[in-house]
């Protein structure tokens, strides 16, 4: 999953970027109104967290010109504490969150993980496969067969890019996903975006979940099998 910060705050934005990052997304930082319309506009992101004081051009600009585009990526604003006028601005203008200033970073992480749930097709709130939970905080799977005389719980460990591509795999079974369209949504803008990488992560990925969890569609890509 791939997140846009534009903020313009030199404290505030790298550190939400480093905690993001921590938590398993591929973050591009904005620091000004017009990077973050043009990254906005040409970028495939699954959430955005907008300042709306951005300098050169403001945030509510960007997200009117997004949602008149058709771009319905969701958009968290943030607003100056007392701004309500600015929120009620900003949710007529198509965000679908909003988080007034100063705030604590536990309570924004919560708010991009409800708006990612809600706009991914898998709306569940745990995301299962076959005997294994992903546990998004610990970044890992678990079976915690709860059946009587069940198996004993187990826990297999991802590393950062098994689970970034298990993780949005799972957000969108039954759908081709290309080589291309992963690589976007697991690699910020700075990385080197080599699609045939991701070859070799699904390789480890079947290892793990069995072979006809993950299709491959010769030309055309990836398709996660969910549990029937
Ligand atoms: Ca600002």
């Amino acid at each position: 999953m791939r997140l846009l910060i534009a903020e313009d705050d030199a404290a505030l934005g790298p550190r939400l970027r480093d905690r993001l990052a921590r938590e398993g997304y591929a973050v591009d930082l904005a620091v000004d109104g017009i990077d973050a319309g043009h990254l906005g506009a040409t970028e495939p992101y699954d959430a955005v967290i907008l300042d709306l004081g951005l300098p050169r051009r403001n945030g509510l600009e960007l997200l009117r010109e997004w949602r008149a585009a058709g771009n319905q990526v969701p958009v968290l604003i943030l607003t100056a504490r007392d701004g309500w006028s600015e929120r009620v601005e900003g949710l007529r203008a198509g965000a679908d969150d909003y988080l007034g200033k100063p705030f604590h970073t536990e309570e924004l992480l919560a708010r991009v993980h409800a708006l990612l749930r809600r706009a991914a097709p898998a709306a569940a709130t745990e995301l299962r496969v076959g005997p294994w939970r992903l546990d998004e905080t610990r970044q890992c799977l678990v079976s915690d067969d709860a059946r009587p005389g069940g198996a004993p719980t187990r826990e297999q460990p991802l590393t950062a890019t098994e689970f970034r591509l298990l993780r949005y795999m799972m957000r969108h079974p039954g759908e081709i996903l290309s080589k291309t369209r992963l690589a976007e949504h697991l690699y910020d803008y700075d990385s080197d975006r080599d699609s045939n990488v991701i070859e070799v992560y699904v390789r480890r990925l079947r290892q793990i979940l069995g072979d006809e969890r993950i299709e491959t569609r010769r030309g055309q890509g990836y398709l996660f099998v969910a549990d029937r």
